[in-house]
């Protein structure tokens, strides 16, 4: 079966295939770095991320752009109680969301691009729906008038009738004609920062920026756009009113929605003060593969509910794999190659890959992967697993490990690396050797102080960090 995704647009789950051969142009929006993004931000992302890996795993090449909202009203308004400017402000929190990123092994987008350095793009696009008659102005602000744009609505499905204008166009509001009509550029205001451009000076309203920065990279129509579902309304359907009124083109192919990470119920977000970020856990000693293992474990369509028992589940769950690992890595199996055995794998790496083309299951993906390791662990227990089935286990592992990324410890910094732990190991292999037994043991001592663990076995040592 072909690789398949929900499509927010359609409401269906369709066929995946790129506009143009092999290429996928893809758009993230990416944070507004007024603060630490939080582990429900970081679901969103992670979600992205496996699907960037399992594009490539199915041998596409991707041209992905995220943006960074690095102007905007909370921005604003924290840069200047602190009497700061935005973009000292904001550095901050781009380091810290970039340095997240890569703790959750998160891969970089081709490009990452800031709202700010995209201003006279910007206004220029501005100026564009202007003369084409979807905009009017009011006080020095120009806005975009919904009535003029009839398929207002076909991705978020909503009835216009009724509709309530959501939180994000309330902040955005000055003088409208229309409650949902959105601002598109924000006239100048006391102290506020501001750019001076042909509309006059001020500031973009928050829609306009991804519509232009993913136009800009990626061409007119793009393959796909992701993104929180709490974005379908009112952002996403603004970015294809602006792109479409522009260009005349559908603006995004496929439109990918995760849902929310929740705690007890509720949305975890930054208003409501129900939210970790990922600094908070690794303070309290959790592990970033956990996090990780965690948030790729159900299924992106679906709500997430955060529990520290549910990390515990992913401390399990990992501890399992890597054990497995390990017990494959060093035992000596009998010699031969168990064909019922050689062909189970390959069904496992079939349903592996079959559950993440069928909209990213994970949580599918995980089970096979699981069942897997429960039959064969019973086959090794009973000797019917052999030398020659290692080889395709291994490949198997390694292919799951290219997508979650899981199984490698995260090493923390002064911990000791792999290298020093193995030539450790194989120094108090050679002291046992001429019996000198107490620099044996003040090897252990000092490698349980480190956090690794020795199992000496009839095939070797076996070693696994605490
Ligand atoms: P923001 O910085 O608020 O624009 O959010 C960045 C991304 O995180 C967006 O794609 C949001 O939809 C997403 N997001 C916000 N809260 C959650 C949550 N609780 N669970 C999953 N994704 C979220
Ligand atoms: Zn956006």
């Amino acid at each position: 079966m072909a690789l398949r995704f929900y499509n927010t647009l359609t409401q269906q789950l369709e066929v995946f295939t790129p506009l143009e051969g092999n290429n996928v142009r893809m758009y993230t929006c990416g944070p507004t770095v007024y603060h630490y993004v939080h582990i429900g931000n970081l679901r969103t992302f992670t979600f992205q991320d496996i699907l960037r890996r399992w594009l490539r795993y199915r041998g596409y090449q991707l041209n992905h752009v995220m943006n960074i909202t690095d102007v905007e009203d909370k921005i604003i308004r924290n840069a200047m109680e602190q009497g700061k400017p935005i973009n000292e402000y904001t550095a901050v929190y781009e380091k810290a969301f970039l340095e997240d990123i890569e703790t959750l092994r998160l891969q970089r987008p081709e490009r990452i691009v800031r709202a700010t350095e995209h201003i006279p793009e910007m206004a220029s696009a501005i100026q564009t729906l202007t003369d084409k008659g979807f905009t009017y102005d009011s006080d020095g602000s120009v806005y975009y008038r919904i009535a003029s744009f009839p398929q207002y609505g076909k991705l978020s499905h909503i009835s216009l009738e009724g509709n309530r204008a959501g939180a994000r166009v309330d902040v955005d509001e000055y003088e409208k004609d229309d409650a949902r009509d959105f601002v598109l550029w924000k006239a100048r205001r006391g102290e506020e920062p501001f750019w001076e451009t042909p509309l006059g000076p001020g500031r973009p309203g928050w829609h306009i920026e991804c519509s232009v920065m993913s136009m800009k990279y990626l061409g007119e129509t793009l393959d796909i756009h992701t993104g929180g579902v709490d974005l379908t309304f009112p952002h996403h359907e603004n970015e294809i009113a602006q792109s479409e009124a522009i260009t005349g083109k559908p603006f995004v192919r496929y439109w990918l929605h995760a849902e929310h990470l929740m705690v007890e119920g509720q949305k975890m977000s930054k208003s409501l003060g129900n939210f970790y970020t990922l600094r908070d856990l690794l303070a309290q000693g959790q592990q970033p593969e956990n996090i990780r293992y965690l948030l790729a474990s159900v299924s992106y369509r679906k709500k997430l509910n955060f529990t520290f028992d549910g990390l515990k589940a992913a401390q399990t769950a990992l501890d399992r794999l890597r054990n497995y690992q390990l017990r494959l890595d060093t035992t000596k199996f009998a010699d031969g190659m168990n064909e019922s055995i050689l062909e189970l794998t390959a069904k496992a790496r079939q349903s592996f890959e079959e559950s993440l083309d069928d909209d990213l299951n994970t949580a599918e993906a995980l089970g096979h992967i699981f069942e897997f390791v429960r039959v064969t662990n019973t086959a090794m227990d009973s000797g019917e697993f052999k030398t020659g089935n290692v080889a395709a286990v291994r490949e198997l592992f390694d292919i799951f490990d290219s997508i979650f990324d899981v199984l490698k410890p995260t090493v923390q910094s002064g911990a000791m690396s792999d290298a020093e732990i193995d030539s450790l190991i194989a120094e108090r292999t050679a002291a046992k050797k001429t019996k000198n037994f107490k620099r044996a043991d003040e090897i252990r001592n000092s490698l349980a102080e480190a956090g690794v663990i020795l199992e000496d076995t009839k095939d070797g040592v076996r070693w696994k960090r605490k």
